[in-house]
């Protein structure tokens, strides 16, 4: 007699976890730089080093756009040297600061429009949560109880015994 033990609980090891995956240096090459570090999974894959240049340019870039307001995204990043990509980033991490006719402004991934942070306006945010709703309760309405399934249930039992 064979019983059906679920997946995770022949192999859920809470504690062989932690004593062996603990102290397992996750060795990366650096993004930026190129040396090794330990990279900790999750975390952009940079080492310590060029993390806290990039801080400091993050400052820097924030300073600018404060004190020249109106600059676009190449005219900062060609002021404070640092790649325009890394801006879009900031400014879609909503971590710079900038006001609604600032040229800096992202464009919204659905329809083009001017946005200040994230990837999405608040009308394609709104039409998407409204799309996935639908689309649940469709999969809900399209559930409809299933007598093949009982049937062959009740045969497997048959043959059990
Ligand atoms: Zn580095
Ligand atoms: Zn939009």
């Amino acid at each position: 007699m064979q019983g059906q033990i679920p997946y995770t609980v022949l192999h859920w090891h809470p504690e062989k976890a932690s004593e062996h995956g603990g102290d397992r240096m996750n060795l990366r090459n650096c993004k930026s730089c190129g040396k090794i570090f330990n990279y900790v999974p999750g975390l952009p894959p940079i080492c310590p080093a060029c993390k806290q240049e990039l801080e400091n340019k993050f400052k820097e870039v924030k300073l600018y756009i404060r004190e020249h307001k109106g600059v676009s995204i190449t005219e900062v990043a060609e002021a404070c040297n640092v790649d325009p990509h890394q801006i879009k980033q900031w400014l879609r991490d909503d971590r710079l600061e900038v006001t609604d006719d600032s040229p800096l402004l992202l464009n919204c991934e659905g329809c083009g429009a001017r946005i200040r942070s994230g990837r999405f306006c608040d009308k394609c945010k709104a039409s998407m949560t409204n799309s996935f709703n639908s689309i649940v309760n469709s999969h809900k309405a399209a559930q409809t109880p299933q007598t093949n399934g009982k049937k062959s249930e009740s045969k497997m039992r048959f043959l059990d015994n």
